[in-house]
């Protein structure tokens, strides 16, 4: 009665969205496929997402919210929130929107807000920040930013909040400017592609017994089905989405 129509609802305002070729958000090129990026860049149609995927997406935004409004009440307070801000290197320009940013009076530091499941808390309290979602690539680049438009930031605080559990965590990772290299080398990648010759894709299909398995990557992007039509999609006994052929 109600939720369905909450679903129709964040489901058509998601597809009336216009596609816009030749956008450059430093997100689109975070990730290691180029091929990915240049599907967007050239705005190849994406999959259509599911409800419950933009119900994620607006967890994330909310417990971002929160995390700053907490931050604040507690004398903690991370300016500059969801802020523009360029990139440049030679003739290409890129936006950002960094969560914020913190100083402890001496120092100054990028901040980035993530929610994420019961496995990737683990993962992170562990140290292992794993960047196959481009979270290292994409807090590098906020770093540059930042430091492009002068304040010399050290790195980025991540602040994590499980959202199983609502434990909560932070870890420093420092700024590298190798990973900024690395993420104009992607874009200069796409930007030198066209729309009929897309870049190489960086991931195929695992072969495993008789059957071809898209790995998770590929599984969760929104492009799949443009570079491998054939796989069919069958949810594995932990509920994730499994691609095979
Ligand atoms: S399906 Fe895989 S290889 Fe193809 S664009 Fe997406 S991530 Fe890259």
């Amino acid at each position: 009665m109600i939720t369905d129509k909450i679903e129709q609802y964040l489901v058509k305002e998601n597809n009336s969205k216009p596609l816009v070729a030749n956008k450059v958000f430093t997100t689109m090129f975070t990730k290691k496929c180029t091929r990915q990026s240049a599907y967007r860049y050239w705005a190849y149609k994406p999959e259509e997402k599911q409800a419950r995927t933009l119900i994620n997406f607006e967890l994330g935004y909310l417990v971002e919210k929160m995390v700053l409004d907490k931050a604040k009440l507690s004398g903690v307070p991370i300016e500059l929130n969801n802020i523009w801000l360029t990139v440049k290197r030679g003739l290409i320009h890129v936006t950002c929107k960094p969560d914020g940013l913190y100083t402890n009076k001496k120092d100054l530091y990028n901040v980035e807000i993530k929610k994420m499941s019961e496995y990737g808390f683990k993962d992170f309290k562990k140290n292992n920040l794993d960047d196959s979602w481009g979270y290292i690539s994409q807090a590098n680049m906020e770093c540059e930013a930042f430091k492009q438009s002068g304040k010399d930031v050290k790195g980025t605080i991540f602040i994590v909040v499980n959202s199983n559990t609502g434990h909560i965590a932070e870890e420093f990772i420092p700024y590298d400017k190798k990973s900024v290299d690395e993420t104009f080398k992607r874009i200069r990648i796409v930007l030198e592609s066209t729309k009929n010759t897309l870049p190489e894709r960086a991931f195929e299909p695992e072969v495993r017994g008789n059957k071809e398995y898209l790995g998770t990557q590929c599984s969760y992007c929104d492009f799949h089905k443009l570079c491998y039509p054939k796989f069919k999609l069958q949810i594995s006994k932990g509920g994730y989405p499994l691609w095979v052929n």
